[in-house]
């Protein structure tokens, strides 16, 4: 698999329904791999609105161009931790929120 498309070519899979590659394969600004990542739904509203609102949908970006966003739209301009998610059989439960909207957490045995 290529390691960079260019954004042109991101447009023309999008509007034939995606042949060739999955949505999330590349980012949608600079065509560059995009890994597997995420951002806390709060941060990543805060940072995409500008773009999902310039663009009329949620796009897919790489960690590179978020934290640019998120520089532009003034929302993070420092230092970034980019670690390894665990894995599932490794990661806390979280238990619905209770009365007071608190969610608890426990570890798994
Ligand atoms: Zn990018």
């Amino acid at each position: 698999m290529t390691t960079q498309v260019t954004p042109a070519y991101v447009a023309t899979q999008r509007a034939l329904g995606w042949p060739d590659i999955h949505p999330e394969d590349y980012c949608h600004l600079c065509g560059g791999r995009n890994p597997l990542w995420y951002a806390d739904r709060t941060m990543w509203r805060a940072v995409t609105a500008t773009w999902a609102q310039e663009t009329g949908r949620e796009g897919i970006c790489c960690p590179g161009c978020f934290a640019r966003m998120a520089q532009e739209q003034g929302v993070h301009d420092g230092v970034w931790r980019f670690a390894p998610e665990p894995p599932p059989d490794l990661q806390p439960t979280t238990t619905a929120p209770s009365d007071d909207g608190a969610a608890s957490i426990s570890e798994e045995a």
